[in-house]
């Protein structure tokens, strides 16, 4: 699953995504918010609960087979559902078939000779009492009628009457859908009969046998002959239309007719990701055709049902948004999920980092592959600072089982870049061939199963000799990450160099005092560059390097192999050298990098050479990343010949990322006239959205009066903001730049954009979470926003659950009290627990 609707290249995570990363990070840190007033006794909110181990899987039956025949019925937002379902007994004596399922009401249970059967229904389980004791072996045949209105499991979109319909059932929403056991080590294969609207057409895993046209009622049937977990079952029904690719399988994109002329635009790269893991793997794609359904108000970024993802609509994009990546990593991670998560399913949601951590793994190898070592090593640098981020925020080990909502485990990042920044370590110890065998042994023994991290352990141990138990123990099992401090000495020009690592991370609980890792130390003479390979097993250790002539410098895990972080200490020379010239990518971002956080503390000289090293790159380097961080220095500067050649890339450079960072940069120079201008002409010019928001920013930051004027002018013109970018990549750019200017003078604008019901539900979240900054003397806000909690977009009623969290005056406190148990999204929930702490 994919939790973003879609990210901008990095390092800022584009606006579109604030409800959910914000609130994930409101929980613990609540920004913004006043601080409530101190409660004295206990505040209890309806429905709470505390954080527990994850249930097992009762073994007593095994599904073998759900039959599913479902009446879609869209004016009431319901639905009515028959489940055969046929299940081995796996106990002796066993009377009882257990089965989950939530907010769905039960009409009558029969077995297969359609004999009535005694059941249960409560706390979201129904025990069918199969008449008799079953013995092992033996195979029951249950008929389930259910239906009503459901509570997430089955969404309608948020129009009304809705046109179109989808599941979702990551982590445990299948059973809000169907009777089901909802476990992911759990498989069945399944067929699926939709009764819908004759206008209505339907995508599901497996192959469709056929459809049929009744009057105004059309059916189709769907069988799916793969077993496969219940969370990864699908449907999606709509007034829909289908473009069709090419690819190892029959290749399918499907979406409403508004979306029809983005699909192709935003999903081309699927048949390749998918050919990509195949080669990966060496497991050709497991199912026999491949579908992406974009559909509206998706709570997530993306879902890799078997066989059929489903992503949100706002992911989609035209020409200009594919400029800025597009749903190119969405595409990707949601195909390596049809081999990890699907082909191979975590045993349980504890250890969910083998879908999520692979999934993320596998998008940057896609990058590796398809764009170079340079543009590999940005995403590295990425990712392992977001992998601390995680790991700072949640201090819990990658493999962990305790949570409220197992949906709570994917909040954060730590199973997504903490799980990918543990293989891509794991690629370092075992080296690529080992690596890449082990890879391709754990999928190919572990086919339509479940597996846990020492199935991953056993495979990786097997193709490389190695015993890995200590590793996965650190590195899997334990929390936290090391703090490397590197420092080296010399007695003389010509003798060796004293090198000492030093691990320097505090000692949280259940933290190893000493990660053992190997590790791989650079140094540079006058007579070239050297790398040696190291073990480190101590707190504090020292070695020798053989050094000869002058040394220019010495680099602790140059390439970012090891996950945590590192203190390396170069001085400012050694920095400017690295700058112009270090072997690749990593070093010389790096060295620009830390050259910009220390600019205001630079001697003069240090200065000028630091600006000659960040001109010559961003004219020259060979890739793109390093250019880009180049005017990331260039901006921090502000100096004047900065400023003339960032302005001089800002309207012609051919590198759409690039264009975009010179425009973030020339945000840092002081305002003038000249800069509006060149903004004004850059957002004509824009390749991209991304670009052209970028230039509204600067446009409002080198003259707010004008740069306000701009902007009510742009809203207004119609093709400007009106155009049907499906995500609104630019009005979220937009909400952006008005938040600069603060309240006073933004309020007006975005307060009718937070509330205007055609407004794209990306921009509109973002200028909803604003007016929690900025509402709370506002008069009627709060009721306002209090309307748009539980909103069938599940994107707003977060947005509000975030704008209400930060104003947490005494009306917003209550509304949302109220609203908690109406809420069955974890992310919501977990905001609101944050407000009403338990004492
Ligand atoms: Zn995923």
């Amino acid at each position: 699953m994919s939790m973003n609707a879609f990210r901008a290249a990095a390092p800022s995570i584009l606006l579109v995504t604030v409800p959910l990363s914000l609130l994930a990070t409101c929980a613990c840190t609540a920004p913004g918010a006043t601080a409530p007033p101190v409660q004295p006794n206990v505040v209890l909110l309806e429905g709470r609960r505390a954080a527990a181990a994850l249930v097992p899987l009762r073994a007593e039956w095994d599904v073998e087979h759900y039959g599913l025949e479902l009446t879609l019925l869209p004016a009431q937002r319901a639905m009515e559902g028959v489940a055969r379902i046929r299940a081995i007994n796996r106990a002796s004596g066993n009377r009882n078939l257990v089965l989950d399922l939530a907010v769905l009401q039960v009409s009558g249970v029969s077995d297969a000779a359609g004999r009535e059967l005694g059941w249960r229904h409560g706390g979201d389980k129904l025990t069918i009492d199969l008449g008799r004791d079953f013995f092992p072996g033996e195979v029951a045949e249950v008929v389930v009628a259910y239906g009503g209105v459901p509570q997430r499991g089955l969404w309608y979109a948020p129009d009304d009457p809705a046109t179109h319909c989808f599941t979702q059932g990551e982590c445990e929403d299948a059973r809000r859908w169907f009777p089901c056991v909802d476990h992911p080590s759990e498989r069945a294969t399944s067929e699926l009969i939709v009764h819908m609207p004759a206008s209505w057409t339907s995508m599901a895993g497996g192959m469709l046998l056929e459809r049929k046209l009744e009057g105004s009622r059309a059916t189709e049937h769907w069988a799916h002959h793969m077993p496969h977990p219940a969370y990864l079952e699908t449907l999606v029904a709509g007034e829909l239309v289908s473009v069709f690719d090419r690819g190892p399988v029959p290749v399918t994109y499907v979406g409403t007719p508004a979306m029809a002329r983005y699909l192709k635009p935003s999903l081309g790269s699927t048949g390749q990701a998918l050919e990509f893991m195949a080669d990966l793997t060496s497991r050709p794609y497991p199912y026999s055709k491949y579908a992406t359904c974009a559909v509206d108000g998706f709570p997530f970024g993306g879902m890799e049902n078997a066989s059929a993802t489903t992503i949100t609509s706002a992911s989609l994009c035209d020409v200009r948004g594919r400029m800025d990546g597009g749903a190119e990593s969405l595409v990707v991670h949601e195909a390596a999920h049809q081999w990890f998560g699907n082909l191979l399913t975590c045993a349980d949601w504890s250890e969910i980092w083998l879908n999520e951590g692979f999934a993320t793994y596998c998008t940057l190898l896609w990058y590796e592959e398809t764009r170079g070592q340079g543009e590999f090593l940005r995403h590295i640098r990425e990712m392992q600072v977001a992998a601390i981020g995680a790991d700072e925020r949640t201090h819990r080990p990658i493999v962990h089982g305790s949570c409220i909502d197992p949906l709570d485990l994917f909040f954060t990042g730590h199973v997504y870049q903490g799980g990918a920044s543990r293989l891509h370590h794991l690629r370092f110890v075992l080296g690529d061939d080992a690596f890449f065998a082990g890879l391709r042994a754990y999928v190919g023994g572990h086919e339509n199963s479940g597996v846990t991290s020492l199935d991953l352990q056993r495979s990786l141990e097997a193709a490389s000799g190695l015993d890995l138990t200590q590793h996965f123990e650190q590195w899997l099992h334990s929390p936290g990450l090391p703090k490397f401090s590197l420092s080296w000495s010399r007695r003389s020009e010509e003798g060796p160099t004293r090198v000492t690592i030093e691990q320097v991370h505090s000692l949280r609980p259940g933290t190893p005092t000493v990660f053992v890792t190997p590790a791989e130390i650079e140094w540079r003479t006058s007579t070239g560059i050297q790398r040696k390979r190291v073990l480190l097993d101590q707190r504090k250790q020292t070695l020798e390097l053989d050094t000869h002539g002058e040394l220019l410098w010495v680099r602790f895990d140059p390439l970012h192999w090891i996950p945590g972080e590192r203190i390396e200490a170069h001085d400012l020379a050694t920095q400017i050298m690295l700058a112009y010239e270090a072997p690749d990518a990593m070093g010389r971002m790096e060295a620009l990098a830390s050259l910009g956080e220390q600019w205001s503390g630079l001697p003069e000289g240090a200065r000028r050479q630091a600006l000659t090293a960040a001109a010559r790159r961003l004219a020259a380097d060979p890739v793109e990343a390093v250019r880009v961080e180049a005017a990331r220095f260039l901006g921090q500067t502000q100096s004047a010949g900065a400023r003339d050649l960032l302005s001089a890339l800002a309207v012609k450079d051919d590198s759409v990322p690039l264009r975009r960072a010179v425009l973030q940069a020339l945000v840092n120079f002081t305002p003038s006239t000249s800069l509006f201008e060149l903004a004004q002409a850059a957002f004509v010019s824009a390749p991209s959205w991304d670009c052209a928001g970028a230039a509204v920013m600067l446009g409002i930051k080198a003259d707010p009066v004008r740069g306000l004027r701009w902007v009510e002018e742009l809203i207004k013109a119609p093709g400007v903001m009106q155009v049907d970018d499906p995500a609104g990549r630019l009005a979220v750019h937009v909400v952006a730049a008005l938040e600069t200017l603060g309240s006073k003078q933004a309020l007006p604008i975005v307060r009718s954009w937070a509330l205007a019901p055609l407004a794209p539900a990306g921009p509109r979240s973002a200028a909803i979470a604003l007016l929690g900054d900025w509402g709370r003397e506002a008069p009627g806000l709060v009721e306002d926003l209090v309307g748009l909690l539980g909103h069938s977009d599940p994107r707003l009623s977060r947005a509000a659950v975030v704008a209400l969290r930060r104003i947490a005056n005494q009306q917003a406190r209550s509304a949302l009290r109220e609203f908690y148990p109406h809420s069955a999204a974890p992310v919501e929930r977990r905001a609101i627990e944050a407000l009403f702490p338990v004492r």
